[in-house]
């Protein structure tokens, strides 16, 4: 059962027991983004994405911490997650226990949601692998066509954003968002509206504004946006209920929800009417599920943010929105966007319809390519 009483949504997976693991590797590789991605807190020019190998008698699978090598979006670093997992996740990892088991005692480690992520991620791909299924499957959820959307990142002019934002109309992404930031918002958002007046639109803020500016924040009432998503700070829920009062447009959280509890106590004091869940923000698949389920179960949208993954991560998101609740198009937008090559063997793409399929074939369908891994790595050991 879920905190609020309704029945959890993946008890077959709190059941699952968890096979021996005979090998753990930490890989870091380093992907030189074809554009920088800049928001209200920084801007990122390469992804060091740091990946967990699990290998058990011959079977292996690849999972991807979404954690950034700096804390600007989320506490968490590679660096901190490296430690957590190697010095207290990974020595809880036992054979024969089940994964609700597993859950019960990554609880005492506090927070530490991408760290855990990544760990019980690999073990649910690693299951999927043994037993040759989908990743969906496992979870117990049908194959379907997945909602596209484009996060667009702070530009220098508006004509820079205006191109990007054509592009993204001409590639059929199912929604828009772009970043905004104190002084680089409402002329903004004025210049795509009145170009593409009928554009899914929505903004996010990273946590730049304070109440103080809720009469500028009300403005954005005016652009028919879907939401407008962290305008408050990133460890605020109250103070989003209290803005939330004061406007039309829709407030999505992000960065406030670490799991669970949050999510409900935000839904319940009006923080907010849609949640962006990460599931590596949240500490991983089956708490994004029983968020999503609750929200659901609210009349709260939920959708799957992203944190610009290579291959491996963009896969677990995709497979994610195949869980009940995940009904708005998330921040899941082709590898073309991000990277020149992929270490996975099949880019994300979208069809004539803007959607995209979830990648064929085992786990997380995607075959990650050694060899590319190889030319990228930064940093390798063997934890076990
Ligand atoms: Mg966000």
């Amino acid at each position: 059962m879920t905190p609020t009483g309704r029945p959890s949504p993946a008890p077959g997976l709190e059941a699952l027991v968890l096979p021996r693991i005979d090998h753990v590797d930490l890989v870091t590789v380093r992907l030189p983004f074809l554009a920088p991605f800049g928001t209200s807190v920084h801007v990122w020019t390469v992804k060091d994405a740091m990946l967990m190998r699990l290998e058990s008698q011959g079977v292996t699978a690849w999972s991807e911490c979404v954690s950034d090598p700096d804390p600007f979006y989320a506490y968490e670093t590679n660096t901190t997650a490296r430690h957590i997992i190697s010095d207290f996740l990974l020595p809880l990892v036992e054979p024969g226990i089940t994964l609700g088991e597993l859950e019960g005692r990554f609880r005492r480690v506090r927070g530490h949601g991408m760290a855990k992520a990544t760990v019980e991620n690999a073990l649910l791909i690693l299951v999927a692998n043994q037993r040759g299924i989908p990743l969906h499957e496992l979870l117990g959820r049908p194959a379907k066509k997945i909602q596209s959307g484009l996060s667009i990142g702070l530009k220098d002019t508006h004509d820079e954003l205006l191109r990007a934002v054509e592009r993204a109309v001409a590639k059929g992404y199912h929604r828009v968002k772009m970043k905004v930031k104190k002084g680089q918002d409402l002329d903004w958002v004025r210049a795509v509206r009145d170009r593409f007046p009928e554009l899914p639109l929505m903004v996010d803020a990273n946590g730049d504004y304070s109440l103080s500016d809720t009469d500028r924040l009300r403005r954005l009432d005016e652009f028919n946006l879907m939401m407008v998503e962290q305008p408050l700070s990133y460890s605020d829920i109250i103070e989003h209920a209290t803005l939330q009062r004061e406007m039309n447009t829709a407030i999505c959280l992000d960065e406030s929800i670490h799991g669970l509890a949050d999510a409900a106590a935000a839904i319940s004091i009006g923080a907010c009417r849609i949640i962006n869940v990460k599931q590596g923000r949240v500490g991983g698949l089956l708490e994004s599920m029983r968020i999503a389920h609750h929200a659901a179960g609210c009349g709260v949208g939920v959708w799957s943010g992203g944190m610009d993954e290579t291959g491996i991560g963009r896969a677990v998101n995709i497979h994610l929105q195949t869980a009940e609740g995940f009904t708005l198009p998330g921040d899941t937008s082709e590898t073309a966007n991000y990277f020149d090559e992929d270490i996975v063997d099949q880019p994300v793409v979208l069809d004539a319809g803007g959607f995209i399929d979830i990648p064929k074939g085992p786990g997380i369908g995607a075959r990650v390519m050694p060899e590319r891994i190889l030319k990228r790595t930064i940093a390798a050991e063997r934890l076990r």
